[in-house]
This record gives structure tokens, C-alpha cells and sequence, in this order.
């Protein structure tokens, strides 16, 4: 549920939770009442995931400025297979 700002030109900023497209061009104002007027603000973008934020970025990027590689990427490392400890005691060539 997104967080609208108002403002009461007496009491300051307002903010109010209301569901997606529900805000009103003014709320009353809580501590006196009078009508406080919607601001427009700057979404919140600093508190999200830096790593989704890179990787909705890149996706972006990647319609209209493909990566133009020569390579196919490298495989991800696997770790060795754990072997079974009893093939420590097989003969050894
Ligand atoms: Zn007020």
C-alpha cells in the first residue's frame, strides 16, 4: 500500500496510507483538521535491493544495447563430488 504525502499549511507534512490509485487531492488534516494538500514526491528508490536494482538495470539496458560477446559465458564452478572414503583403501595403480 503506498504512502501519500500532504502537507497542512499550519501542521506540516502528512502522511497517509491509502490502496494503489486511492488518494484524494486533500485529507483532513489529523491534528487540526483543515485541509492538507497533496504533494508530489520522489519515489523511495534508495531502500531497495541493490543487486535487483542492478539487475532490472541491466535487463533494461539489454533491449536496446545488447552485450555483444565472442564468447559464450564461462560455467559456473562446481564443486569436486564428494568422494566415498572406503575409495581411499582401493589399490592404487
Ligand atoms: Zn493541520
Amino acid at each position: 500500500m503506498p504512502l501519500y504525502a500532504y502537507r497542512c499549511d499550519e501542521d506540516g507534512p502528512v502522511d497517509v496510507l491509502r490502496p494503489m490509485g486511492a488518494a484524494t487531492p486533500t485529507v483532513p488534516c489529523p491534528s487540526c483538521g483543515a485541509d492538507a494538500a497533496r504533494m508530489i514526491t520522489a519515489p523511495r528508490l534508495g531502500g531497495a535491493d541493490r543487486d535487483r536494482v542492478a539487475a532490472i538495470d541491466r535487463a533494461e539496458a539489454s533491449r536496446t544495447e545488447p552485450a555483444v560477446v565472442s564468447a559464450p559465458p564461462p560455467r559456473p564452478a562446481r564443486p569436486s563430488p564428494r568422494l566415498d572414503p572406503r575409495t581411499a583403501a582401493l589399490p592404487r595403480p
